[in-house]
């Protein structure tokens, strides 16, 4: 086996044909969605209305492991995967450790970041299923862009409601989707009623994801052939995107290693789940030991600082009712610069295996997750999105563990995206500008207090 090689690519014959779906393998199942007004547990049925049918009866499959992934979209991935697993020589250099650290490189898709993965999938069955419209929200802009190309792929029509805060601080984003044919609209916006009682409350709202997806399920729900696609927190999201964690680990395999620690960074965990699920298999079936971390913002804290309950998924409460780890549905993060990581709450499934121990979060501080994002952009080249720079931080963290102990671990982490279109954001950094910020334990309790109570 060669040490030297820096980056392990699969052929397009050995890009995985299936998606793995790791609730079949939970030792506890996650537990249901309820219908917010009787209680009672959601059926696929119940989400028809909302999401397409597949997407929807993926999200509630308990059973199946593997999901076949349909033929048009293994075409469409070819457009970009396998996307590299590299050997980060130039960080551990910079770092002086021992560590071995591997990084999974999805900003090379089309879009810039992994969200494609999941946006092509469920762009194709909305096709397949007769729909004509497609409605989401979008915080930084990256799901946004994702679902822009993948509807102009399949055909379809796509508004988007981009959270104000990143329509004003990324306008390049907003022209990409416009580029790809989307309509873009920012959220709060007066189009809906969501909106207008939001901005009633508050006329100078920022806006946050959880409105921005009160107010796509609102035009979903009041548009003839429309349906809603969301992209992070969803089980299917999560499983579109183990493509990523399966690559990895054929390729992990071509490096000859196994890593010892798995870090992503964390909004609504598709990323996370998308490298971490595949290799986590391994410690539910195995007893491998495999250490999973989860990197958010210490301004948006639902795994460190939040509770698990059941809670809605939006601001106003037109989600199902959700078992997950959440710092309230009417909680408003700061305005820190990683818009995509600025969520509530964290995904049904993920909530209930960091119930059970097989991850931990960790919180990182503004600063100093651009502190990491402009190491690595000097050591490796590629200048990554204000979120992945999270997971960049934990990374650094564990390395220089490392280097204290003479450990020589195996570290992997997801490089979820690019900050090519985030500049704005670096020169604050850069400037100076920028601050640490974390509510305190009385702003998490009084948001919490909202919170349904698990029974
Ligand atoms: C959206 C986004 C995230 C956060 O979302 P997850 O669902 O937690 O993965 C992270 N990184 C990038 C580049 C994103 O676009």
């Amino acid at each position: 086996m060669t040490t030297k090689t820096k980056r392990f690519i699969l052929p397009e014959s050995e890009i995985p044909t299936q998606w793995y779906n790791i609730q079949a393998d939970m030792p506890n199942k996650p537990m249901p969605l309820l219908n917010p007004a009787t209680h009672e547990a959601l059926k696929a049925e119940d989400l028809f209305p909302i999401f397409n049918e597949e997407c929807a009866r993926q999200e509630l499959d308990q059973t199946h492991a593997w999901i076949d992934i349909p033929e048009e979209v293994r075409d469409m991935y070819k457009y970009y995967r396998s996307t590299p697993l590299v050997r980060a020589y130039g960080l551990e250099k910079a770092l002086d450790t021992p560590a071995h650290i591997y990084f999974k490189n999805e900003s090379v898709s089309p879009v810039g970041s992994h969200k494609l993965n999941s946006a092509l999938a469920q762009a194709y069955y909305c096709k397949k299923e007769g729909t004509t419209n497609v409605t989401t929200e979008t915080g930084a802009g990256q799901w946004g862009t994702a679902l822009a190309y993948a509807c102009s792929v399949f055909g379809l029509e796509l508004a988007v409601y981009m959270v104000k805060i990143s329509y004003e601080q990324k306008p390049y984003r907003r022209s990409l989707m416009q580029t790809f044919g989307a309509q873009v609209t920012a959220s709060p916006s007066m189009s809906t009623r969501a909106g207008k009682d939001i901005l009633t409350r508050d006329p100078q709202c920022n806006g946050s994801l959880g409105t921005a997806i009160s107010e796509a399920i609102e035009l979903a729900r009041t548009t003839p052939h429309c349906k809603y696609a969301l992209g992070s927190v969803m089980n299917h999201v999560a499983l579109h995107q183990t493509i990523i964690g399966l690559e990895a680990e054929k390729q992990m395999e071509m490096a000859g290693e196994y890593p010892d620690k798995v870090i992503a960074c964390f909004g609504g965990g598709s990323n996370f789940s998308g490298i971490a699920f595949p290799f986590m298999r391994h410690n539910l079936q195995d007893g491998r030991t495999t250490e999973f971390i989860a990197a958010e913002p210490a301004s948006c804290p639902k795994l460190t600082r939040g509770k698990f309950e059941y809670d809605f998924g939006d601001e106003s409460g037109y989600t199902p009712l959700l078992p997950m780890y959440t710092l309230g549905h009417n909680f408003m993060p700061a305005n820190i610069h990683a818009g995509g990581l600025r969520y509530h709450g964290a995904g049904v499934i993920i909530s209930q295996l960091m119930k059970d121990g097989y991850l931990h979060g960790v919180d990182i501080q503004q600063t100093e997750s651009f502190r990491a994002g402009v190491l690595f952009a000097q050591a490796e080249g590629i200048v990554p999105a204000p979120e992945s720079c999270h997971a960049i931080a934990a990374t650094v963290q564990e390395a220089l563990k490392c280097k204290e102990n003479g450990e020589q671990k195996v570290l992997l982490f997801n490089l979820s995206g690019h900050g090519l279109i985030d500049m704005a954001s670096y020169d604050r950094y850069l400037a100076g500008d920028l601050v640490d910020y974390a509510p305190s334990d009385s702003d998490i309790e009084k948001f919490l207090a909202d919170v349904e109570p698990l029974q």
